[in-house]
């Protein structure tokens, strides 16, 4: 029997009816301020549909829109001038920032209270640390979109493909603190099959596509697919079993996957989240449901 599909776009979702809910419980207005510097037309989309979710959802949502020549110093007054505003629970600066700018130094000057997408080390530290903190939002929406199927991570062997500080690590973490039994595999893994095979859950955050194939999971398994990858015509050979990809392909000249060959390992495991509509919608619902906490928790 085919996997059953997790429906990402639901579940994301439901989390924004249950944020709006709450914003209306509360008596104000959480604000959110998305920061970018420059022009980068991915970064660009971003920010503006993380800043109008928010409009959406109850919160205050703004952008900072600041030029590409922006140096370090102005980036980090900015952020101070963000922690020291009263009006802003919620703070995120847009990576990748230009080159002239480091992006850790900036991470690090941001409020820990307000860090909304859980990259300052302080946030890093305390998930390790099993603490509750502003955890990193798409790790989180995967953690909800496992438990959307119901089944219960404790004690079950997870493996997490990657180890990125925004997504492999702070997955496997996550994890741990669910208390699955937790493998991280990396470039460095020798036997990245023998390793996946044994995997009751399943999480691919590497950004190389079909990297993970079915003969490498085991049956009934949950397969989440962080993977975004961009594929053009040279990989049309690679889609022959997927009729509806190849047919994006050959219309528009390029297609999304992830790093999971969806159509075959949907034969195999037991839950699994396509790209598009799986893990992406999680992302912008669990960054307004980190604003909402960091309004609260500012508040105690
Ligand atoms: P990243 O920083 O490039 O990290 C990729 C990880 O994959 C690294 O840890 C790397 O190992 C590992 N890796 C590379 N080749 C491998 C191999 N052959 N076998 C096993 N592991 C390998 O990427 P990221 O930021 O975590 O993003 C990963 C993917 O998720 C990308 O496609 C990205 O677009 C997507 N993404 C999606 C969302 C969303 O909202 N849906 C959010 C964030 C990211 P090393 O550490 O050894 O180099």
């Amino acid at each position: 029997m085919p996997a059953h599909v997790i429906d990402g776009k639901s579940v994301a979702r439901q989390i924004e009816l249950e944020v709006a809910a709450d914003i209306a419980q509360l008596g104000f207005r959480p604000g959110l301020v998305a920061v970018r510097v420059g022009n980068d037309p991915a970064s660009e989309v971003y920010v503006r549909s993380k800043a109008k979710k928010a409009e959406e959802l109850g919160l205050r949502g703004s952008q900072r829109i600041l030029p590409e020549q922006t140096t370090q110093e102005e980036l980090l007054a900015e952020v101070r001038r963000l922690n020291d505003d009263p009006d802003v629970d919620g703070i995120l600066v847009q990576l990748p920032l230009p080159k002239q700018i480091d992006a850790r130094r900036i991470i690090d000057a941001i409020d820990p209270a307000k860090d909304v997408d859980g990259f300052h080390p302080a946030n890093v530290g305390g998930l390790h640390l099993g603490r509750e903190v502003l955890a990193p939002c798409t790790p989180s929406g995967c953690i909800r979109l496992i438990d959307s199927t119901g089944i219960d991570i404790a004690g079950k062997v997870a493996v997490v493909v990657g180890r990125s500080d925004i997504v492999g690590k702070p997955m496997a973490a996550l994890l741990l603190q669910r208390n699955a039994t937790v493998t991280i595999a990396h470039s460095k893994t020798v036997d990245l099959a023998a390793v996946v095979a044994g995997a009751d859950i399943v999480v691919a955050a590497v950004g190389r596509a079909f990297i993970v194939t079915a003969g490498m999971i085991k049956p009934g398994a949950v397969v989440i697919d962080v993977g975004m990858n961009r594929v053009d015509r040279s990989f049309a050979s690679r889609l022959e079993h997927d009729p509806e990809k190849r047919l994006l392909l050959e219309k528009n000249g390029s297609v999304l996957v992830g790093d999971v060959d969806y159509v075959r390992v949907k034969e195999v495991a037991g839950w699994i989240t396509p790209v598009p509509g799986g893990v992406g919608p999680m992302t912008i619902a669990m960054l307004m449901r980190n604003t909402l906490t960091a309004a609260r928790w500012r508040r105690k």
